[in-house]
């Protein structure tokens, strides 16, 4: 019998659509959606400032998704009101731009999402604000190479599970937790289509991946524990412990060469 190791957690807004294999022409619209995310976040990147509220990172990116031809993933889906996620400091996914006005040493990420020719990208990152302490770019520097991890295990013939457990080990070995009830997940037509994509599990389970499958990676890493509260808002994911989160997030396409990132210039 299969151990069942993965609690039947949904994250919000998971719509499962199936494992879609896309074609040469979807690959390339995916390509272009990720080239307008990966810009965007750039943008951003350079652009965010301690005393500026959320809220203008938002501005910023619908002007420059619209500029770029594409839609914004994320607007109006299932009632987000804005174009991009931004969530600050304790804040792990999901936070909505606003009034917060961002500060010195506060860590931010950046979450967007574009939709070329009806085909959608995914990406994330996790930005300083000023002069971060040690304990901050640690952490990020560990997320992002929690999900270069993930990707390098990202090929034809693995598991899911190959690609969680790496991401799982690489975190737990430096002393952070992986957050479990938020995982990436299949992409293209849908935000969010099937296999969903844990940030930890065991070698040689699940789903397996194939050539043309197109999936979003996006470790979530926590200082303190990985469980996770939503606020009133009902949108933003904190830590359930007030501790520091960061977040990675890259679209890749499986090919017989390995992975395709699709959301980097
Ligand atoms: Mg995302
Ligand atoms: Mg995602």
């Amino acid at each position: 019998m299969e151990r069942k190791l993965v609690p039947p957690f949904i994250p919000n807004g998971y719509n499962p659509g199936g494992v879609t294999i896309k074609s040469s022409h979807e690959l390339e619209l995916m390509r272009e959606a990720g080239r307008v995310v990966a810009t965007t976040l750039q943008t951003l990147a350079e652009s965010a400032r301690a005393g500026m509220k959320t809220k203008e990172l938002d501005i910023i990116a619908s002007n420059q998704i619209k500029r770029l031809g594409a839609k914004p993933s994320f607007k109006g889906y299932r009632g987000f009101p804005a174009t991009i996620c931004v969530s600050v400091n304790n804040e792990i996914v999901h936070g909505i731009p606003g009034d917060r006005v961002l500060r010195d040493g506060d860590i931010v990420s950046l979450d967007a999402g574009a939709i070329v020719g009806g085909f959608q990208a995914d990406s994330a990152l996790t930005i300083g604000i000023g002069k971060l302490s040690a304990q901050c770019q640690e952490l990020i520097s560990t997320t992002k190479q929690a999900l270069e991890t993930g990707i390098a295990a990202a090929r034809v013939g693995a598991r899911v599970g190959d690609l969680s457990s790496a991401i799982q080990d690489f975190v737990e070995r430096r002393g952070y937790s992986v957050v479990r009830e938020y995982v990436g997940h299949g992409i293209g037509r849908e935000l969010h289509e099937d296999p969903q994509i844990p940030n930890y599990g065991l070698p040689n389970r699940g789903p397996l991946l194939r050539r043309g499958m197109t999936i979003a990676i996006e470790p979530m890493v926590n200082i303190g524990g990985w469980r996770t509260r939503c606020l009133e808002d009902n949108w933003t994911v904190v830590t359930a412990d007030g501790s520091l989160s960061a977040h990675f997030e890259d679209t890749i396409a499986i090919t017989d060469d390995g992975a395709e990132i699709l959301t980097r210039l």
